[in-house]
């Protein structure tokens, strides 16, 4: 019988070394997708490891649609990997046109088929199923990783790392320093949820008679910062229903939490990217945690749906379709990297030699909502993906170095996909030019960027 301070020491043991590469992808989401994708194509064996069976992260795994909901007429961007993402899924009938924004939705089920087809094409070894456990170390150096999986413990060895599992497990495991949002801060996380069942036509009928506005983001328990510009726009925000739940009973007071936005209503009668449930205190690298938050979401998107079912027209006969397969974690861990970016930087069109990319002003979380309709944007920094410690990696995706609020703007898919494609430029260009990490020749994947369509200036 073990308390929880007991130890038991793990007998040493010899592990199979199963397959080498040149550039390692830890972790498939927007970051790690792009980054394999982008390495591929510059020339190199790639191989990507996800501990799930399909690629794409929280787009495949937690069913976030909303790639660039974020998009008006002047909205400048990176384009590369991201908007592909989002024109192959239309090509292959995975989006549909996004309800508040110029863009398109991707759906999360037919997105794992668009994520398969470009793994393939790319010819990026796939290893789903697999999970990071352990950097294998060379002195500072990561020379590869341990995995484990149905097969047991393995080793696969790399001359180049990417750490995109958005936890920043492989750089943390590594010794690189690592910031956490306390708790307290963290940014709720959220059991995603889709519908089927909804009558669109009277759905979107009472959605046109009571149109919401950001500015309604500002109701119940939040108060939201926004530039102004954002108070009169449209947003697909649902929260009379819960309130009148509440009103009548139905949902206990405590959760006046249950609120936010639908994401695209379907002619099969599909209400998609249900972001409603919030859950604050959720810490995503907490096992225990997660357990506990995973149920009592299940249990509070049941309250949303009979508050729907009750309240929004069209609804009356609306019933779950699905859960994402897991809790949605937006805020975890950061690394402390060579340059964090700050959030003058994302207000303000922060500017940098070493851009490999650029993103929109659009900043979302921690209170504050901007979109990006006036044209500004920053560039994203080479130097943010630099972990302080370790060798031979780099951090692609929401786990790159910055404040607290400049997360708010790089945790979003499309600026992931940007920081994967530059990661992944990167590192293919060090394992052809034999240079480190931190003296890969920027102008060098500048230009390789460019080359893969990405506008970096
Ligand atoms: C509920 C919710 C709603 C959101 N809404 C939006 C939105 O509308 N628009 C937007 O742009 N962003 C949104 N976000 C944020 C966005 O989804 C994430 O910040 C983004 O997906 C992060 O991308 P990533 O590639 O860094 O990581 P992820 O998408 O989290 O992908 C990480 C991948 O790594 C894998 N992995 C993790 N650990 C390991 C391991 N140890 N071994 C092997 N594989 C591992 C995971 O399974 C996963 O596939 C939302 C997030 C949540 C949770």
């Amino acid at each position: 019988m073990t308390t929880e301070h007991d130890f038991i020491t793990e007998p040493a043991r010899q592990v199979e070394v199963i397959h080498r590469t040149d550039v390692l992808v830890v972790g498939s989401g927007p970051g790690g997708l792009a980054a394999a994708l982008a390495a591929a194509r510059a020339g190199v064996e790639v191989t990507l490891v996800e501990r799930f069976g399909c690629f794409g992260g929280n787009i495949t795994t937690v069913g976030v649609e909303g790639f660039a909901w974020y998009r008006h007429e002047k909205t400048v961007e990176a384009n590369g990997i991201g908007r592909e993402f989002e024109e192959r899924a239309k090509d292959m009938g995975a989006a549909v046109p996004e309800s508040q924004s110029l863009s398109y939705e991707l759906d999360s089920e037919g997105f794992k088929l668009v994520a398969d087809r470009l793994v393939e094409e790319a010819g990026i070894h796939p290893m789903l199923h697999r999970q990071f456990v352990a950097p294998i170390m060379e002195g500072d150096t990561i020379v590869g990783i341990i995995v484990e999986s149905k097969a047991g413990r393995e080793a696969i060895l790399a001359k180049r790392v990417i750490d995109a599992t958005g936890d920043a497990d492989v750089a943390h495991r590594a010794g690189a320093a690592t910031v956490k949002t306390p708790l307290e801060h963290m940014q709720a996380a959220s059991v995603m949820f889709h519908l089927a069942g909804v009558d669109k036509r009277a759905f979107m009928e009472g959605i046109k008679r009571d149109p919401q506005t950001y500015s309604d983001w500002s109701t119940g328990e939040w108060q939201i910062e926004t530039s102004g510009k954002e108070d009169k726009m449209f947003s697909p925000f649902l929260a009379k229903p819960f309130a009148q739940a509440i009103k009548d009973g139905i949902i206990p007071k405590h959760l006046n939490t249950i609120a936010g936005t639908w994401g695209a209503a379907h002619d099969t009668g599909e209400l998609t990217y249900m972001n409603l449930v919030h859950l604050a205190g959720c810490d995503g690298t907490d096992p225990d945690s997660m357990t506990t938050f995973e149920i009592e979401g299940r249990k509070q998107a049941m309250l949303a749906i009979e508050a729907l079912r009750r309240y929004t027209p069209g609804c009356e006969g609306a019933r779950l379709r699905n859960f994402g397969m897991t809790i949605g974690i937006r805020d975890t861990r950061k690394i402390d990297a060579v340059y964090n970016i700050t959030e003058s930087d994302v207000r303000n069109e922060g500017r940098f030699e070493d851009t490999i990319g650029i993103y929109p002003e659009f900043i979302d979380g921690y209170g504050i909502l901007i979109l990006p309709t006036t044209g500004r944007y920053m560039h994203i920094p080479y130097r943010s993906m630099l972990p302080k410690g370790v060798r031979n990696l780099l951090v692609a995706g929401r786990a790159i170095g910055g404040d607290r609020v400049s997360h708010a703007a790089t945790r979003n898919m499309a600026c992931c996909a940007v920081a994967g494609q530059g990661a992944g430029v990167a590192a293919a260009l060090s394992v052809k030019s034999g240079c480190e990490f931190d003296r890969v020749d920027i102008a060098s994947v500048q230009s390789e960027l460019e080359r893969q369509g990405v506008r970096i200036y």
